[in-house]
């Protein structure tokens, strides 16, 4: 993946508060295309490995726990400096902490559950994109 790409995932709490359709309509609206969607659930397995870098974490096994409560979805987007561009986008991790328009400080609710994933280097984009799609289901 390029570094025009970013990935990032509505989380459980969004799915489950009935925002998939806003969020990706303020992530299209903000310039980015989407090339690759999936709507799916992480396995346990799944989410211990994403996750493998906060292991060490005092949250580690609330955040593995929320994150495989329900379907999320996944996407791949592409836009000019995607991965700097979508962070901002998003807000900071702790939505009482997030800007005002923000992805995070619209729909989440918590420093847990704030509602969507975002990479937050170019070389994570890729190996979290490559986690969840191969090859043939992006369509950049
Ligand atoms: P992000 O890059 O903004 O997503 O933030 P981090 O990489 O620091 O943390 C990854 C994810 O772990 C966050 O998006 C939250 O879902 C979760 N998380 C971070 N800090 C906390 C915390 O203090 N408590 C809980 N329960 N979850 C947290």
């Amino acid at each position: 993946m390029t570094e025009n790409k970013t990935f990032t995932m509505i989380k459980p709490d969004a799915v489950e508060n009935g925002h998939i359709g806003a969020i990706l309509e303020k992530i299209t609206a903000a310039g980015f295309k989407i090339v690759a969607l999936k709507y799916t659930q992480l396995s346990l397995r799944d989410a211990k490995e994403f996750y493998a870098v906060h292991k060490e974490r005092p949250f580690f096994e609330e955040l593995v726990t929320f994150m495989t409560r329900g379907p999320i979805v996944a996407a791949i987007l592409e836009k000019e400096n995607a991965v700097e561009d979508f962070r901002v986008l998003i807000g900071a991790t702790n939505p009482a902490e997030a800007a005002e328009g923000t992805i995070r400080k619209l729909f989440a609710t918590s420093i847990g559950e704030n509602a969507v994933h975002g990479s937050d280097s170019d070389e994570n984009a890729a190996i979290e994109g490559a986690f969840h799609f191969s090859g043939r289901e992006v369509y950049a």
